[in-house]
């Protein structure tokens, strides 16, 4: 890349750090998580010491935290609280050493003590006591002026506000972190992404009786300022903070070596889960105070100290049970549920097993200690099981040969295109006969690509299915809206907009009614190769009479796979009676032929964000008629990014980088009303 291509890309990311800088710290919301920061940040330090000159002021490498919110009052910090340097690897930490002991002018011989102290993920507060009084509290801020938060560190049991000890110094800012239990947090996992987010929420809250509502906890782990202190080294007075009353980590630990301290970080990673808190690493302080003074500062981070991190992809958890689950087609999907464990700021509770075979392969079982990793937009899964961590009495887990759900005989089928035996295992009962299978089935009639009714949600189709409202498709057009208004929850507004909802979507084309019905291996691209086939509802529906699943192998796309789950579709009494219900309250569009040189032709498109009154499977249809194509990613081959509510700000950012044109929906209509 040329160096001005390279500035501009610089800058642009800088910009984008200090703007996930403001979601994070000021308003404790972030807009991405944790690794992508991370991958971000790892990039631009990447250009700055590639091209050295091009180092911005606000480059992270020289930052702490985000200038103090409003809301507060600005103090400065008698003492700058600044942030850690990171290891990810054993190199890591040997660099680390090694670089002390070269400013230290020491050789290899010399030996260093470090305290090493878990790091609890919450966020750092500095107190400031007076004469054993505890005078003022502030967040760290941008490490030079923090927020006065005093009223609401007041409402934290954990902080003393009088010391009456005589070996307490004069006048000290104890640091520390204040953070929430899991055990708190179990109750706000709805609303913050994880532990850290809930702490920081809380304890910035305008209005200390808000920060009351949430139990925070405070542990002590360093100083800023201070006069009088006595202890020379920083085992000795984590020591003394107990004595005062402050809370510390009972895992803190003295540790020389860094092999040792690989062996401790193994140790306390394993203990994790176990652990009422949220921690991301170990953090190592040299033990000495005096050699710290000497070490001093980098300009964000002491040199004296680094934050040993756990891995963001995966972690060490527990399986407390194994769940399964059944999807619209049957499948019984076994679900891990593991002790909750944050990976890469993500709390995760639950693993995917992905099938029987899947466990019988790792021989997973309750109550094991597995590795769970979570990369990417990927479900987590369990990695592998530590078998030497397996109790003595523990039993395999033998996946239900009855459907936990109706009781019929659980199968696994033979695959013809494989030749083999399917991994999946599934509830061998008819369409609508299993009562799991079913609700999942009418979730999937009104989910977003196929009839996409407004308000009628999964826990709705849930809560209507209860009371017998819905029992198949057809029922969600002959609800009974005065029963409706009368239930908890309901009133006359939100009965009159389901019901509009539901009306609306009596119009509907025949290639996402095919896709609303829920057939195995007919998804949306199939559903529209079928509609296409078959032009009219009544033609696809007298296939249960004409029997012509032979034509179906014609078309290109669909195989014996798709053939053969028709005929069972097809075979099946009720799906008959639900099409024919169906065909008289609905009004289906017959399939159109696509345009072969529509004004779409050559043209990308891509929609991010929420449309409104268009769902983008219409979207979607709408372009490939007009001879246009729909792709999944920015790459430079997209020519119009459509964006609605909420867009995915990655997609817009790379958008404006590779200079695709970004438009709205009306953008996109008008382009439609020029071309039909
Ligand atoms: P940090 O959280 O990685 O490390 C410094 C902090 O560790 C200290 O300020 C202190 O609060 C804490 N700590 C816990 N125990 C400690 C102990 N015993 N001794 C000393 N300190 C201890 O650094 P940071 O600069 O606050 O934040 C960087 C992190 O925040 C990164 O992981 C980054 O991914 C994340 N971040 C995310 C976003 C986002 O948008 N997702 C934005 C900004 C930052």
């Amino acid at each position: 890349m040329d160096k001005n291509k390279v500035i501009k890309e610089y800058k642009k990311k800088i910009n984008l750090l200090k703007k996930y800088d403001k979601f994070y710290y000021q308003k404790s919301d972030p807009i991405v998580s944790d690794k992508e920061y991370d991958e971000l940040k790892k990039w631009v330090l990447k250009i700055e010491s590639e091209y050295k000159d091009i180092k911005s002021k606000n480059s992270p490498s020289g930052k702490v935290g985000y200038k103090p919110s409003k809301n507060f009052q600005k103090v400065s910090h008698r003492v700058p609280m600044l942030s850690l340097a990171n290891a990810f690897t054993e190199e890591d930490l040997l660099n680390f050493e090694k670089k002390i002991l070269n400013f230290l002018s020491e050789n290899k011989g010399f030996k260093i003590s470090y305290s090493a102290e878990p790091k609890i993920d919450g966020i750092s507060a500095s107190l400031i006591y007076r004469n054993g009084i505890f005078e003022k509290g502030l967040s760290r801020g941008d490490g030079r002026e923090g927020e006065d938060i005093t009223a609401n560190l007041e409402t934290i049991k954990d902080i003393p506000k009088i010391i009456p000890d005589k070996d307490f110094p004069k006048d000290i800012d104890v640091r520390g972190e204040v953070f929430i239990q899991n055990s708190n947090f179990e109750n706000l996992k709805d609303k913050f992404a994880n532990p850290r987010n809930a702490a920081s929420g809380s304890l910035r809250q305008k209005n200390p009786e808000d920060t009351k509502k949430i139990p925070l906890n405070f542990i002590a782990y360093t100083f800023g300022f201070e006069q009088g202190l006595k202890q020379k080294k920083q085992s000795d007075y984590l020591k003394k903070l107990d004595e005062w009353g402050f809370k510390t980590n009972p895992l803190n630990k003295t540790v020389a070596g860094i092999k040792n301290l690989i062996q401790n970080y193994n140790e306390v990673e394993q203990q994790r889960a176990n652990l009422n808190f949220d921690i991301d690493g170990i953090v190592y302080k040299v033990n000495d105070f005096d050699l710290q003074k000497r070490l001093g500062n980098v300009a964000n981070a002491p040199r004296w100290a680094i934050a040993h991190k756990f891995s963001s992809n995966k972690a060490i958890s527990k399986i407390l049970d194994i769940d399964i689950q059944i999807g619209r087609t049957g499948a019984l999907t076994p679900v891990a549920k593991i002790k909750p464990i944050n990976i890469g700021g993500v709390l995760v509770s639950n693993a995917t097993l992905h099938n029987e075979d899947e466990i019988n392969r790792k021989d997973i079982r309750i109550g094991d200690t597995v590795t769970v990793e979570r990369a990417g937009d990927v479900i987590p899964h369990i990695l592998s099981v530590d078998i030497n961590k397996r109790e003595k009495n523990s039993s395999k887990f033998i996946f239900p040969n009855k459907c936990p759900f109706c009781g019929s005989k659980t199968v696994k089928e033979f695959n013809k295109v494989t030749k083999k035996i399917d991994a999946v295992r599934r509830c061998s009962s008819e369409d609508y006969y299993c009562d799991k299978i079913s609700i999942e089935k009418l979730k999937h009639f009104v989910s977003k690509d196929a009839f996409n009714i407004d308000g009628l949600g999964k826990k709705i189709i849930e809560g209507f299915w209860q009371l017998n409202f819905i029992k198949f498709p057809q029922d969600i057009f002959k609800l009974d809206y005065k029963k409706i208004e009368k239930l908890e929850g309901w009133g006359k507004l939100s009965t009159e907009n389901l019901k509009y909802s539901i009306n609306e979507k009596k119009n509907i084309s025949l290639e996402r009614l095919i896709f609303a019905l829920g057939i195995r291996h007919i998804g949306l691209e199939n559903a529209k190769l079928l509609a296409k086939h078959f032009i009219s509802f009544l033609k696809f529906q007298s296939l249960s009479k004409t029997k012509n699943y032979d034509d179906l192998l014609n078309i290109d796309g669909i195989g014996e796979t798709q053939v053969s789950s028709m005929k069972v579709f097809f075979s099946n009494k009720i799906n008959l009676k639900v099409l024919d219900e169906l065909g008289k309250i609905l009004v289906i569009k017959n399939a159109t032929a696509a345009k072969q040189n529509g004004l779409f032709k050559n043209k990308t498109f891509l929609v991010t964000g929420k449309l409104s009154g268009i769902s983008r499977a219409e979207v979607k249809s709408l372009i490939e008629e007009n001879s246009g194509i729909t792709v999944s990613s920015v790459t430079n081959k997209l020519k119009y990014l459509i964006i609605g509510e909420k867009p995915t700000r990655r997609k817009v950012e790379s958008a404006k980088q590779l200079d695709i044109k970004i438009i709205n929906q009306e953008d996109f209509l008008k382009m439609l009303n020029k071309t039909s």
